[in-house]
């Protein structure tokens, strides 16, 4: 049985002193020991939202890092740098990152390897384009995105990684994948696990969906068999975001 994973992405919203008083107003009704919560934050708001959720069940995960551990590459942040602050999860390859920041297939492997390296849990994202599934490139952009993310990757790391399905034409845009639209590709990225590392890491991974999900349509996609959970933008940064972590 795989816990069910709920992932807000603030992106970037909240300044610290606005994202320290959500955490505040909001933790006690976030904490879940039933679903597993996690609120990734702009990297300077991770001090003051973990600060304030001391004491709960929920866990802060950053944006993104870098692959390199230190050096010479200013505006950056490493893996290091969040281990040592007691960060645990860091998305990589959002698609936000991939068409406007320069992440490649090649960086969310080499971000992903090192974020397993320093024991963090990257929450890797993969998703076609409304383009590519217009001329049915669904299936192949992810098998080529997974190939390259899970590179060097082991069977082992499969329960140390979380896989997001990310549809970029769902992101912020209010038009959700259907259930079964999210169900096939979630499907397919868990066959495309068990055919590289075995069913029992494949049982174990997990994968969510992410894309325009609300209080209205997280329990029907979270109930779909292959579906762990969401990772959530605009609707995590309102109150109301209580009720897609509560969605049953
Ligand atoms: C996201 O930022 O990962 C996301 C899924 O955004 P939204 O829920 O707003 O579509």
């Amino acid at each position: 049985m795989r816990k069910t994973i709920v992932a807000g992405n603030w992106k970037m919203n909240f300044v610290p002193s606005r994202a320290k008083a959500f955490a505040v107003e909001m933790k006690d009704k976030l904490d879940s020991n039933k679903v597993e919560v996690i609120l990734c934050v702009p990297y300077v708001d991770l001090r003051s939202v973990k600060d304030a959720l001391e004491g709960t069940n929920i866990k802060v995960g950053a944006q993104n890092m870098h692959y390199m551990d230190e050096g010479a590459y200013t505006g950056e942040i490493s893996g290091a740098m969040l281990r040592d602050m007691g960060v645990p999860y860091v998305i990589i390859g959002h698609s936000e990152r991939r068409e406007r920041f320069g992440d490649t297939d090649t960086t969310v492997n080499l971000k992903s390897l090192k974020a397993i390296e320093h024991g963090l849990v990257p929450i890797i994202c993969v998703g076609e384009s409304q383009k590519q599934r217009k001329q049915n490139r669904t299936q192949g952009v992810l098998r080529k995105q997974l190939a390259f993310a899970l590179d060097e990757l082991t069977a082992d790391d499969m329960s140390r990684i979380i896989i997001a399905y990310e549809p970029i034409w769902a992101i912020g845009t209010g038009e959700t994948a259907t259930d079964q639209q999210a169900e096939e590709a979630c499907a397919l990225i868990r066959q495309q696990v068990e055919q590289r590392f075995g069913k029992a890491a494949a049982d174990k991974v997990h994968i969510l969906y992410g894309g325009s999900v609300t209080p209205d349509n997280a329990k029907s996609l979270f109930s779909m068999p292959n579906i762990d959970g969401g990772l959530v933008g605009g609707a995590s940064v309102v109150p109301s975001f209580e009720k897609v972590v509560h969605f049953e």
